[in-house]
């Protein structure tokens, strides 16, 4: 039976099983050639070559939040050691890739992974409690909090190399944000960025 949001699946070259494409690293250099990896054995050789013993992949499962205006997201997790550290992603999908709302927390390589979900559902749910930008009569506009956080993106759909802006998670394109800062037009404002790991 197929699923509205069916997943392409790749086998992975380690463990040969099939593995969601958002999770499949390519893995390797240009010499050696590049092995598509799943999370698991992509962190197993990871941790290997880094002489991380004791380290433990740990698949989540997908689980469904509710935003401020109680709309449920599913979220997806992908896990990814690197010598320094572990990346604990948490995302949506749309036709298989990730979208909408994206979070991300930076843990020790000995960091418990069960510890690392804890402060990323934490994470998670600061962010869907507030709403930034809400419908009206004249399109998008910022709520009364005044304050917009989102994640910069390529706009795909335009040759310009504009950013697409993920808003509450909603695509939000280039003129639309413009037409909502129009709103501000004779105030001032404050722009900073931060890296994904980071509580914005
Ligand atoms: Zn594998």
């Amino acid at each position: 039976m197929s699923q509205p949001n069916e997943v392409q699946q790749i086998s992975c070259d380690g463990c040969g099983e099939p593995t969601p494409a958002h999770d499949v690293v390519n893995y390797g250099s240009v010499e050696d050639g590049y092995r598509r990896l799943c999370g698991r054995c992509f962190n197993t050789d990871v941790a290997e070559r880094a002489g991380l013993e004791g380290f433990e992949h740990v698949q989540f499962e997908p689980i469904v939040m509710g935003d401020a205006s109680g709309r449920p997201h599913e979220f997806h997790f992908r896990t990814h050691l690197f010598v320094s550290g572990v990346a604990l992603d948490a995302f949506e999908l749309r036709e298989g890739h990730p979208a909408g709302y994206q979070f991300q927390v930076i843990g020790k390589p000995e960091e418990d992974l069960l510890g690392l979900l804890g402060r990323l559902i934490e994470k998670m749910r600061r962010s869907l409690a507030i709403r930034h930008v809400e419908d009206s009569r004249l399109g998008l506009q910022v709520t009364d909090g005044l304050v917009v956080r989102g994640k910069v993106e390529c706009d795909l759909q335009n040759d310009d190399r504009l950013p697409l802006v993920v808003i509450d998670g909603r695509e939000v394109s280039w003129a639309e944000f413009g037409r909502m800062v129009m709103t501000f037009e004779g105030w001032q404002f404050k722009l900073q960025f931060h890296d994904m790991s980071e509580e914005p």
